[in-house]
Order: structure tokens, then C-alpha cells, then sequence
């Protein structure tokens, strides 16, 4: 097969405006491109109408002992105000080098690259020594819907390694950073502005609140972990109150927690918990507390057999082996979560220009990671 047919899979894709919905369409065109071949089978799990995750298995894996596993998802973020863009953001705009549009980099071209080493792979008969199995998912990008639906059905469970395809700007990382976000919303009693001893103010027990989590939250924050550093804690998002001369009946913030494998996403829950407990217990509080979203961080040996592997295949695609460690969550953190021992490497193509204006992959980037993924299925099942 040749370049031009990876690159044609990559753009059909492309043009699939997939923003938190219509992953079916971009499965249909994968399933078409790979088309029926021994040995290969298509498997649809419905997350919802119209979003489909799939799954492509080679050799049943779930009876064989080394299971190489691939993840990527099949959703994008929203593009944004579109007249910002020098190319429109579903068109697959090819130049010399490039190819632009939402996608590109998170993670389309890392879908499409794994989807053509396979089929590479069977065009040139090789004998997969093992199972392989295709993980692409809908809604990562939201709450990685997909992943938690096939992590539950057991899909992780027969493989021996997982390589998530998301962008990895020419590194690979053995561990990411976990995230929690939660909403404190502060309830209080509405008063004329003139009279607030009549009402209650539900920003200052919001702030009550902030200031007395910030205060617990400390010594998690001081806590190192050897690989992802430190957790992070911001409040990103805050509103209440209904006019400027009246006392707020409601106050409510959120938080954004990036975590890290050395103090567990339970143990900052329960802390922002023990927070609301406490604050409540001051007169005429009510603070609620919601964890609107949970993932864990993940590590996994850095010297692993598939990052061994993965480093050989860099080398010999002229392809940086540095491996390193990452902020954002993937799929993997789900997979991992029913699969703990499970060995990962993050690598794909794509840049820092995801989720931004402009969104692009290099040719050259998507055609190395091609030939580096079907470098690893050969020396993994070999
Ligand atoms: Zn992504």
C-alpha cells in the first residue's frame, strides 16, 4: 500500500466533523478501508445512536498469551470560532508538508497510522505471532465515555501491552498525570443589599470554603512523585450573586486537580470532602460538593519490554527515543484502572498545536509512526 492511501485515510477521516458525536462514520470509513480479510474481525459497541466505538481484532486475543493492544479515539474537540482558521477545520487541507484541520494532531493521524500499519502488515502477509486488538473509541474528549465502556466490558483484559496513539511531539511517555474536576456550589439567602443581616452571603462561604480546601490540599500539593512531579490545583470557573445591591442566594466554583500517582484520586477526593465537612460546620453554612470527573494518573516501568520495543522502532525510523512523561490524560488511565500491571507507551504523531487554531500533523511525522507502529507489531509478535 502505498503513501498516498494512508494519507487518503487520514483526510476521509478528517472530514468527519466528529466533535463529541459521529464516531460511526469515522468507523465506517475505517471499516471499509481495511475491508473483509481473514483473520480480522470488527466488533461495534454503541455508546450512543450514531457513536459506535470499535474494535478490531486480529487473531481472537482472547485466546492468545501476548495480546499487543492499540488505543485511539475517534472524537474531537470543538473547533472554535472557524473564521480563525486559515484553512476551514473540516477540509483536510493538504500543503507541501503538512496536513491541516481539527484532528489532525488529537488523534486522527494516530488513529489512521495504526489502522494503515495493519493493514500494511497483511498486505505484506506478515504471520502475527499473537494476537492484536484495536481499541478506538468515541467521547475521549468529554469524559472518555468509550474507554470506560470497553475497560468495563473487559476489552483491556487480554492484553499483554497497549500503545495509545495521542500526540506525543516527538518523545513517548511511560506515565501521564491524572485530573479530577469538581463543583463547590455555596447555598445562602437572598437580602436587599441595604439589610444583609436579613440574608446570607453565599459567596463569602463559597470563599469560606476555597480558602479551608486550599488549606487541606497543602500537603498534597507538597507531595513529590518521582515521575509526574506535583498535583496541581486551580480553580478555573466561578459565578454567583444576582446584582450588584442585592446578598447572593448562591455561589458555586470549580476545580480543575491534574493528579499525580503518589497521592491517589481518593485521597484528594475525600481531602476536598473533610473540606466542605469542616466548612460546614461554621453558622448557617451549606456547601455541596460534586466530583464531576475522576481519572487516574498512570505509570507504568519505564524500561518495559514494549518501551524497548518502541525505542528500537524509534531508532530505526530516525524517530527521537526519548522517553518522558506527559500532563494530559488518556484512554489508557480507564484500561489500566481493570488492567493495573497492563505495560503502555504513549506515542504518536501530532504536536502542542492540538486543540488550537490551525490544528496541523506533518507528512512527515504521520508517515514515520506508521512505519515505527508496524515496526513494533513485528518485533512484539514476531
Ligand atoms: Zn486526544
Amino acid at each position: 500500500m502505498s503513501e498516498e492511501n494512508r494519507i487518503e485515510l487520514l483526510r476521509k477521516i478528517l472530514k468527519i466533523a466528529s466533535v463529541n458525536d459521529k464516531e460511526s462514520q469515522v468507523a465506517n470509513i475505517i471499516q471499509d478501508f481495511l475491508g473483509d480479510q481473514p483473520n480480522i474481525t470488527f466488533k461495534r459497541v454503541q455508546y450512543a445512536p450514531g457513536r459506535e466505538n470499535l474494535i478490531i481484532d486480529v487473531n481472537a486475543p482472547t485466546t492468545q498469551k501476548r495480546v499487543l493492544g492499540f488505543n485511539g479515539h475517534m472524537d474531537v474537540v470543538d473547533p472554535g470560532d472557524t473564521d480563525l482558521w486559515t484553512y476551514p477545520p473540516f477540509a483536510a487541507k493538504i500543503t507541501k508538508s503538512r496536513i491541516y484541520g481539527r484532528g489532525t494532531s488529537d488523534m486522527k493521524a494516530g488513529v489512521a497510522a495504526m489502522v494503515s500499519a495493519l493493514k500494511e502488515l497483511l498486505a505484506e502477509d506478515f504471520t502475527f505471532n499473537g494476537g492484536l486488538r484495536l481499541l478506538l473509541t468515541v467521547g475521549e474528549e468529554i469524559d472518555n465515555f468509550g474507554a470506560r465502556q470497553l475497560a468495563d466490558l473487559g476489552y483491556a483484559k487480554p492484553l499483554t501491552a497497549l500503545i495509545v496513539g495521542e500526540p506525543t511531539n516527538h518523545t513517548m511517555w511511560y506515565a501521564h498525570k491524572g485530573i479530577i474536576d469538581f463543583t463547590a456550589t455555596a447555598y445562602g439567602k437572598s437580602a436587599h443589599g441595604a439589610m444583609p443581616q436579613l440574608g446570607i452571603n453565599a459567596i463569602d462561604h463559597l470563599f469560606d470554603f476555597y480558602a479551608q480546601a486550599k488549606k487541606m490540599m497543602a500537603p498534597i500539593l507538597a507531595t513529590t512523585d518521582p515521575a509526574l512531579g506535583h498535583t496541581t490545583f486551580n480553580v478555573t470557573l466561578i459565578n454567583g450573586g444576582n446584582q450588584i445591591n442585592s446578598i447572593p442566594q448562591a455561589a458555586r466554583l470549580r476545580g480543575n486537580i491534574r493528579t499525580v500517582t503518589a497521592v491517589s484520586n481518593q485521597t484528594i477526593q475525600a481531602t476536598l470532602q473533610q473540606a466542605a465537612a469542616v466548612t460546614n460546620k461554621l453558622p448557617k453554612h451549606k456547601i455541596d460538593l460534586s466530583i464531576d470527573s475522576s481519572i487516574d494518573a498512570i505509570a507504568s516501568d519505564a524500561h518495559s519490554e514494549i518501551i524497548e520495543i518502541a525505542q528500537a522502532a524509534a531508532r530505526a525510523n530516525d524517530w527521537p527515543e526519548v522517553v518522558t512523561t506527559g500532563a494530559p490524560t488518556t484512554d489508557a488511565s480507564l484500561f489500566k484502572s481493570k488492567c493495573p500491571n497492563l505495560p503502555f507507551v504513549i506515542l504518536g504523531p501530532g504536536n502542542n498545536t492540538a486543540h488550537q487554531v490551525d490544528e496541523y500533523v506533518t507528512l512527515e511525522d504521520f508517515n514515520k509512526i506508521t512505519a515505527i507502529y508496524k515496526n513494533i507489531i513485528q518485533q512484539y509478535l514476531s
